[in-house]
């Protein structure tokens, strides 16, 4: 017998439609390269999505087409969002920051048909145009005032095409699996691979996001994402933050600038702000300089590589902001585990809580774990043991664009048993609390036991001279390998490398203490503003500690 219920299908226009009727006076603030305090309406913003949904279609796309998006956080792009997957298009947002040969491979592989592209991203896509083999037509997301010189054709002038359409569109119902998003992971292992989401998962997805015990975006909240939505959609804050009907100010192409973060923190009064830790380390390091403050900055989310200790603490103490870590990845849509206390916890000292906030958080509904040892065999939740972390939901991959959707197969992601293997080594704790403690390919085995890189990294940034640290692993020859720090000082520091390690040994296992340091300027990062280790291997591949 099936369930009486209507068959209503998971749109992503629906969260429009809803907050068009409900929230049309909440506002929308954004930083852009033509505009450094532009300022609107969700009713003017979805107005807007209207035209625009319009213009796609002028510009001859079709249901099913993958647009490109090059662009920051700001209301253009919001409005992209909507109206691409709205109508029923893949929005394809590709990071800008990536080298140029992958966005080129990138936007071939996705056969994109249209490229969406910042104002100050034009040169690199103008500089790139002529490898782009389906690429019909180029929209700058600027004024007529503003375009750039070009000769190429099929260029035009964003806000010229909307002006020249009609508010009125009808958003489409069709099947809620029809994809809606797609995003390139980084490729630090061979090609980008296409992850594509569909309208079911992103709602489903919001839906979690939304929950009290994760993100918890509330209507009177004030929306600060510092977290790029070229890159797994903001981590769906576009869509939980529209859908209760919160204030979004947006940063634009300002994202890791702390002096216009904490600008717009204050003067907009932002309440709730998510980014990766590099970007709050800039934050921090701009308070304190500065002597400013974010008053009304109650909660700062906080994913997509290890948090150290000392930002959990300096916001929690100067600032009183509560650090809320989570753990995703772009197949994982991100959100997999997200930090928040349970009963029973009502107790927990400072020190407990803290501990607690370092970690990578616990399961939401939606999403089931587990952790695994070399033959596959789950491991038991007792905070010790450690394994490969495997997960499966509704908005899980379950397989990448254009490689095998066949479980077990060696292109597809996902084991025979339906389980997506996530490339992190892990252990969970009693109460469900996840530590990540390393990428599989990233562990150092030292006399056959693992260290945790992540963890010796967050132990050396503990150290005020310590700006960024990085960690290896090298041969050795007794131990096989041993790890060796990789250190930035702190501006105006001479810090030596004893008195790092004999900090480090205050907190670290034996084992776990880098057995040599190096100093460096700076650090290599991806385009996600992750540690590359693999280029931090290679500028030290002669380095043993022979
Ligand atoms: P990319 O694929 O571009 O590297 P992702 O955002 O998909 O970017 O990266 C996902 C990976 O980032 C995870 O598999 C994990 O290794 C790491 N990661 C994400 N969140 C955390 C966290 N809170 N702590 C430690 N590592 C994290």
């Amino acid at each position: 017998m099936n369930g009486l219920m209507m068959d209503k299908q998971l749109m992503i226009s629906s969260i429009l439609t809803f907050a068009d009727r409900n929230f049309p006076d909440r506002e929308i603030v954004s930083v852009t390269a033509d505009n450094p305090s532009h300022r609107y309406t969700y009713k003017d913003c979805f107005s807007r999505t209207r035209q625009l949904a319009n213009a796609l279609k002028s510009l001859g796309a079709e249901f099913g087409d993958r647009i490109g998006t090059l662009a920051w956080n700001d209301y253009r792009h919001l409005e992209l969002y909507y109206a691409i997957s709205g109508s029923g298009m893949v929005c394809h947002t590709i990071n800008p920051k990536l080298f140029p040969e992958q966005v080129a491979y990138i936007v071939n592989h996705a056969e994109d048909r249209v490229l969406f592209v910042d104002l100050l991203v034009w040169p690199l896509i103008e500089a790139l145009q002529q490898h782009f083999s389906k690429v019909e037509h180029f929209v700058v997301l600027t004024t007529e005032a503003n375009m750039p010189k070009t000769q190429i054709n099929n260029v035009h002038c964003y806000e010229t095409l909307l002006s020249k359409e009609s508010d009125q569109f009808e958003w489409p119902e069709f099947d809620e699996k029809t994809a809606s998003g797609m995003c390139y992971t980084s490729g630090t292992t061979g090609n980008p691979k296409g992850v594509v989401y569909s309208h079911r998962s992103t709602l489903l997805h919001a839906y979690a996001g939304a929950l009290t015990d994760a993100t918890a975006p509330r209507s009177v909240d004030v929306v600060l994402p510092v977290v790029p939505m070229f890159h797994v959609n903001a981590w769906g804050i576009p869509f939980a933050t529209i859908m209760v009907g919160a204030k979004l100010v947006m940063p634009g192409p300002k994202m890791a600038d702390g002096e216009t973060l904490q600008y717009l923190m204050e003067s907009e009064k932002v309440t709730f702000s998510s980014g990766v830790p590099t970007i709050w380390m800039a934050l921090l390091n701009y308070l304190q300089e500065s002597g400013k403050k974010i008053p009304t900055v109650k909660r700062i989310s906080t994913g997509g590589a290890a948090c150290p200790l000392s930002i959990i603490e300096r916001f929690k103490h100067e600032y009183d902001s509560m650090v809320i870590q989570g753990w995703g990845m772009t197949e994982t849509s991100p959100l997999g585990t997200i930090f928040s206390l349970k009963a029973g916890m009502e107790d927990y000292d400072t020190e407990q809580v803290t501990k607690l906030q370092s970690m990578q958080g616990r399961g939401i509904f939606g999403i089931e774990m587990k952790i695994v040892d070399e033959d596959n065999n789950s491991l038991p939740w007792n905070g010790i043991d450690s394994g490969a972390l495997k997960v499966k939901g509704a908005w899980v991959s379950n397989s990448y664009y254009g490689l095998s959707a066949t479980p077990g197969d060696p292109d597809c992601p996902v084991d025979k048993d339906g389980w997506f293997d996530t490339g992190d080594v892990a252990s969970i704790d009693e109460h469900g609390y996840l530590q990540i403690t390393d990428r599989t390919k990233d562990v150092i085995k030292t006399g056959g036991e693992w260290v945790s890189s992540i963890e010796i990294e967050n132990a050396a940034v503990g150290h005020p001279d310590v700006m960024e640290a990085a960690v290896i692993g090298r041969y050795h020859p007794k131990w096989t390998e041993r790890p060796l720090l990789v250190v930035v000082r702190a501006p105006n520091s001479e810090v030596t490398s004893d008195a790092i390690l004999e900090y480090m040994k205050s907190s670290l296992h034996k084992l776990s203490v880098p057995d040599g340091v190096e100093f460096v300027d700076e650090l290599p990062h991806t385009a996600t503003g992750k540690l590359n280790k693999l280029a931090i291997r290679k500028m030290f591949e002669d380095y043993s500690f022979e």
